[in-house]
C-alpha cells in the first residue's frame, strides 16, 4: 500500500526506544490500581483530590443518572443544550465572577476552539515554550504567526509583545503538566494587558487544587479574574469527571458561539457528566481538607525525596517529576518500580525535550503517608542502582 511512512515511522519509533503502549486498568480505587491481576500504588494519576474514585462522588452519580439523560443527543445550538449544562455553566461563571462559561467535551477541544476561532483572521500568538500540545497544535494550524517565549520568562514575553502591532493572543499554563512549576502570572498579565493583547490561561493542573476554594492559579495568586480574559480548565483532572470549560466575557462568548467550529459542530457534553461535574465542584469548594491533605502529601514527598538524595525539580505542586535524563534509564526505573508494586510513568521525547526524560510522579490527596514513604523507598532504591 502507499502510506509507506506508517510502517517506517513505527519502526523508527521502536528503534529509538520511544514506542508507546497503553495498559488496561482492570480496577482502581483511591491511590491504587490493578493491572494484570496485580495491585499497584498509583503515582501516575491526575485525580489530584482523589475524587474520581471517591465513594461520595460515586454515590451522587447514581442520583444524577436518575435525573439526567446520558447523552445530549445534539450539538448545543441544535437541541443539545440542556438544564444540566446551564446549571454547570452558571455555577462556574458565578464562582469565578465571569460573564460566561462554555462547556467542551475535552480540554483539547476547548483549546482548539479558543485559539483557532480567535485567530482565524491571522495575527500573532505568543506561547510559552513548554505549552501543552493542544495549544501548540491549534496555534500551528491557522493563519496566525506563532512565536514561543522562553519558559516562564515574563521579560522575554515583554520583548516579543513590544515588537508586535498585530492582534495578539498570549498563552501559558498555570501549572506546567510535565514540570509542575507555575507561571509568573502576575508579571505576565501586567505586560499582556499593557500591550492590549489577550491572555489565555490553561489551568488544567491548577483548577480545583490551587486557591482557597479551589478556583485555581488566578485565585491562588490573588489576581483579579478579569486580568485573564480567557481561562480554560479541564474536568478530567482534579474534578474527577470529564469535559472542560472556558470562562470568558460576553463578547468573546458570543464570538465562540457564532464562529467556534469545535463548539458548533460537536455534540454537547453528556448531561449526566455535567450534573456530576457540578456535584464534584461543590465538593471541591466545601471540602478544603482535600486540598490541605494534598499539600501535606506534597511536602512529605519532597522532604523524604530530598533526604533520599533524589533529584527533584523545582515544583511545589502535585506534579513532582524526577528528572532522569536518558530514555533507557527512565524506562528501567519505571520498570524497577513496577516490579515492586509502584506504578510510575516514564515521560520521554517528544513529550519532553531530548535528554530530559523523567518519571512524572503525581502525589494526590488519596495517598496515605505510608504509601508515600513506600514510593520514595522504591524510587531511591532503583535510582541508586543506576548511579
Ligand atoms: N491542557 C493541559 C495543560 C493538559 O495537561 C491537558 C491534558 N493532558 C489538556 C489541556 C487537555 O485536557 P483534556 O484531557 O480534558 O483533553
Amino acid at each position: 500500500m502507499s502510506f509507506a511512512f506508517v510502517a517506517a515511522d513505527l519502526t523508527a519509533r521502536r528503534a529509538a526506544g520511544l514506542y508507546r503502549h497503553r495498559h488496561l486498568v482492570e480496577e482502581a480505587e483511591p491511590g491504587r490500581l490493578r493491572l494484570d491481576g496485580r495491585w499497584y500504588l498509583n503515582f501516575s494519576s491526575n485525580d489530584y483530590l482523589g475524587l474520581a474514585y471517591s465513594p461520595e462522588l460515586q454515590s451522587v452519580a447514581e442520583s444524577c443518572a436518575r435525573q439526567h439523560p446520558s447523552g445530549s443527543g445534539a450539538s448545543p445550538l441544535v437541541t443539545g443544550h440542556l438544564q444540566a449544562h446551564t446549571q454547570l455553566e452558571d455555577y462556574l461563571a458565578q464562582q469565578l465572577g465571569r460573564d460566561r462559561v462554555l462547556l467542551f467535551s475535552s480540554g483539547f477541544a476547548a483549546n482548539q476552539a479558543v485559539i483557532q476561532t480567535l485567530m482565524r483572521h491571522g495575527g500573532r500568538i505568543l506561547a510559552d515554550k513548554l505549552s501543552h500540545a493542544s495549544m501548540l497544535d491549534a496555534a500551528q494550524h491557522g493563519p496566525a504567526r506563532l512565536q514561543r517565549f522562553r519558559h516562564n520568562d515574563a521579560g522575554h514575553l515583554g520583548q516579543l509583545l513590544d515588537k508586535t502591532k498585530d492582534d495578539c493572543l498570549v498563552m501559558t499554563e498555570g501549572v506546567f503538566s510535565m514540570d509542575g512549576d507555575q507561571a509568573p502570572l502576575a508579571k505576565m498579565v501586567l505586560r499582556v494587558n499593557d500591550a492590549g493583547a489577550l491572555m489565555l490561561l490553561d489551568d488544567a493542573h491548577g483548577f480545583g487544587v490551587l486557591g482557597n476554594t479551589g478556583l485555581g492559579t488566578v485565585q491562588a495568586m490573588g489576581l483579579d479574574q478579569s486580568r485573564v480574559p480567557l481561562l480554560m480548565a479541564t474536568f478530567g483532572k482534579a474534578v474527577g469527571t470529564s469535559g472542560a470549560f472556558v470562562a470568558l466575557n460576553e463578547t468573546l462568548y458570543e464570538y465562540l458561539l457564532n464562529f467556534g467550529r469545535h463548539y458548533i459542530y460537536s455534540t454537547a457534553i453528556s448531561p449526566l457528566m455535567a450534573a456530576l461535574t457540578l456535584k464534584s465542584l461543590q465538593l471541591i469548594e466545601t471540602q478544603g481538607w482535600r486540598r490541605q491533605r494534598l499539600q501535606d502529601n506534597i511536602q512529605l514527598f519532597r522532604r523524604l525525596a530530598n533526604q533520599a538524595g533524589l533529584p527533584l525539580m523545582e515544583s511545589q505542586t502535585a506534579i513532582q517529576p524526577l528528572l532522569v535524563g536518558s530514555v533507557t534509564r527512565t524506562v528501567q526505573l519505571a520498570e524497577y518500580a513496577r516490579q515492586r508494586g509502584v506504578w510510575l510513568t516514564a515521560i520521554r521525547p517528544p513529550t519532553v525535550p531530548p535528554g530530559s526524560s523523567r518519571l512524572r510522579i503525581t502525589v494526590t490527596a488519596a495517598h496515605e503517608q505510608a504509601q508515600i514513604k513506600a514510593l520514595v523507598k522504591v524510587v531511591a532504591g532503583g535510582y541508586a542502582l543506576g548511579q
